[in-house]
């Protein structure tokens, strides 16, 4: 069925599962701008530092019933599922990939794109340092590698800055002719423009870049998703994320009674990110 050895696919899970386990740091710490590497993790209410024998990838979880083991607080079961998502993505891109330096970049990717997920999720907002830092990683390796593998380095490159330039930009038309549109049409958002704040005047830089249910972060996503995927991989990102964050925003209008709760697209994007990753459109050509 696959191509590679399911021994292959196993590793590549093993290294999602403690690859998601940091990814949980990260998605915690970044936006409070602490450090990823220290101090390690303790538990929230009893100070007690997590042993290394209950920081096992979900086991942990598992085995503890999802409580700290000194203070019995219930720990989130978003801990053990963010680490068996990325153990899942991870043997999916080595399963479809192979065992290739593409391989490392997609998995590179994914944690970015998964990161992203938990932090916009939670905060409605994206760190530079993620899309920024991955938009210059995407823009750096992903041609030096196409280039090593297939000596097709300018041509690499042509494609990841197509890809980051097609992805940024549609996204920014949306956002611009959107809010343009609820200006002109008189459309008021609950934190569109800021409590006390007039809405952004063209001498203004909020009037290029602040949009009012998409955030100039997901642009900036977008633009590091084309760099690594290219210009067909990053429109179906887009084509699936429009579905998903669709279907996300309904669904959280039934789910939540509340028809203002704000939510990132954050999330959609990433989702969308991933499936295009293990299921890619035969390029053209
Ligand atoms: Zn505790």
């Amino acid at each position: 069925m696959l191509g590679v050895p399911l021994s292959i696919v196993g590793f590549g899970f093993a290294v999602g599962l403690v690859i998601g386990s940091f990814l949980n740091v990260v998605i915690h710490r970044v936006p409070n701008g602490l450090s990823i590497v220290k101090p390690r993790s303790r538990c929230p209410r009893c100070e007690q530092q997590i042993a290394s024998f209950d920081n096992i990838p979900v086991l942990s979880w598992l085995v503890l019933r999802g409580r700290c083991r000194n203070c019995q607080l219930a720990i989130s079961a978003r801990y053990p599922a963010i680490e068996f998502g990325t153990g899942l993505a991870f043997a999916a891109i080595v399963a479809v990939h192979g065992v290739s330096p593409m391989t490392l970049v997609f998995w590179i990717f994914a944690a970015l794109m998964i990161a992203v997920a938990g932090i916009d999720w939670d905060e409605q907002w994206i760190p530079d340092s993620l899309s920024l830092g991955g938009l210059t990683v995407g823009l750096t390796l992903v041609p030096a590698v196409q280039g090593l593998l297939h000596g097709s380095y300018p041509d690499a490159l042509l494609s990841s800055v197509i890809g980051a330039v097609l992805g940024g930009g549609l996204l920014w038309v949306v956002g611009f002719v959107h809010a343009r549109v609820s200006v002109w049409t008189g459309r008021e958002f609950a934190h569109w423009p800021g409590e006390g704040e007039e809405i952004p005047r063209p001498s203004n830089l909020d009037y290029w870049v602040w949009f009012p249910g998409l955030g100039f972060g997901d642009v900036k996503l977008m633009a590091m998703a084309g760099a690594f995927l290219g210009p067909v991989g990053v429109l179906q990102v887009i084509f699936l994320a429009a579905i998903l964050g669709l279907v996300l925003g309904v669904a959280l209008l039934f789910v939540c009674r509340g028809a203002s709760t704000p939510f990132g697209f954050g999330p959609a994007i990433a989702a969308a990110a991933l499936v295009a990753i293990v299921l890619p459109l035969p390029f053209p050509g």
